[in-house]
């Protein structure tokens, strides 16, 4: 049988804004000792600025921007949001005649007559396309128009108010090691991990890479202890059924995502997750 106390732990995570979805997996967080996190929209806002855009052939920078925006038009990545919000335009449906995702590089869409790539520099190599870096720091989304390089728009995002706390917090609890995985640039990812003091970051990573990555932490660690996953979006549901314990993003997360977790941020706050534990701990320690 349950003891009590079980789901006392359980309504006191609540309290926290933080959705239980069973006695065993608060069980689990009482053992997380890995905690690995998703970048965008679990450890950042999600919510990108267009900071620059710069193109080629003297292209007015507004026509790239609805060629994006449309190309765009049907995805809810926080990428298009970003690059729909920035268009100062409206969108015609008229216009979009083919879009395919494809996740971790982009978008392919047919605008009126031309053929038009939106995405990293794995969708520009994928399609052969020539692409000029860009020295700016950020997420760069790359622009095609009929096989011929476009230009770029440079995107930021913001770390949320708590993430920094969120690590050290976890630090603090005895967390042996936290890891954020990203499709995102090095670059990016390096920036974002040095101003959290996160201990290991990989980057570029397609949402399988994701996987391997995390099935990789989990043979390195000791009998006993657990690995944590946190995300917000539709491609970390496979992540977040394999680590031992899933954690999503409630409030701004995916469907898919908070279906695939075992538990949920109501309120998006990575620090919640050593608040949880604490807790976990706390209960598990009653029940022993
Ligand atoms: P993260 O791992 O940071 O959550 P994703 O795996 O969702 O990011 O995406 C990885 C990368 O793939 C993005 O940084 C971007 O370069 C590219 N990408 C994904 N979706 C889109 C899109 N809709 N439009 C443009 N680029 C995209
Ligand atoms: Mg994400």
């Amino acid at each position: 049988s349950v003891p009590l106390s079980f789901f006392g732990g359980i309504g006191g995570a609540s309290k926290l804004g933080v959705l239980v979805k069973g006695s065993n997996y608060l069980e689990a967080l009482a053992k997380v000792d890995t905690v690995v996190f998703d970048k965008t929209g679990t450890l950042t806002n999600g919510t990108f600025n267009v900071v620059a855009v710069h193109t080629e052939h003297d292209i007015d920078p507004d026509y790239l921007l609805s060629y994006a925006a449309h190309a765009e038009s049907y995805s809810d990545h926080p990428i298009a949001l970003s690059v729909k919000e920035a268009y100062s335009g409206t969108i015609d449906q008229e216009r979009i005649h083919d879009v395919r995702e494809e996740a971790g590089h982009g978008v392919a869409a047919v605008i009126d007559e031309h053929v038009v790539l939106v995405g990293n520099d794995k969708l520009m190599n994928a399609n052969g396309m020539d692409y000029h870096d860009c020295e700016l720091t950020g997420t760069i989304l790359h622009v095609s128009i009929d096989g011929r390089y476009a230009g770029h728009i440079v995107i930021a995002d913001v770390v949320k108010e708590d993430a920094a706390e969120a690590i050290t917090r976890l630090h603090a609890a005895g967390v042996r090691k936290t890891v954020m995985l990203t499709g995102d640039r090095a670059e990016v990812a390096r920036a974002v991990s040095k101003q959290l003091g996160i201990d290991e970051f990989h980057a570029q990573l397609l949402p399988a890479d994701k996987v391997a990555q995390v099935e990789r932490l989990l043979s390195e660690e000791a009998d006993g202890a657990n690995l944590a996953f946190v995300g917000d979006g539709i491609n970390d549901a496979p992540v977040l059924t394999r680590a031992d314990v899933g954690i999503a993003m409630g409030a701004m997360g995916s469907d898919a995502a908070i279906e695939a977790a075992d538990v949920v941020l109501m309120d998006d706050k990575p620090s919640n997750i050593s608040r949880a534990i604490g807790l976990a701990r706390r209960t598990m320690r009653i029940v022993w």
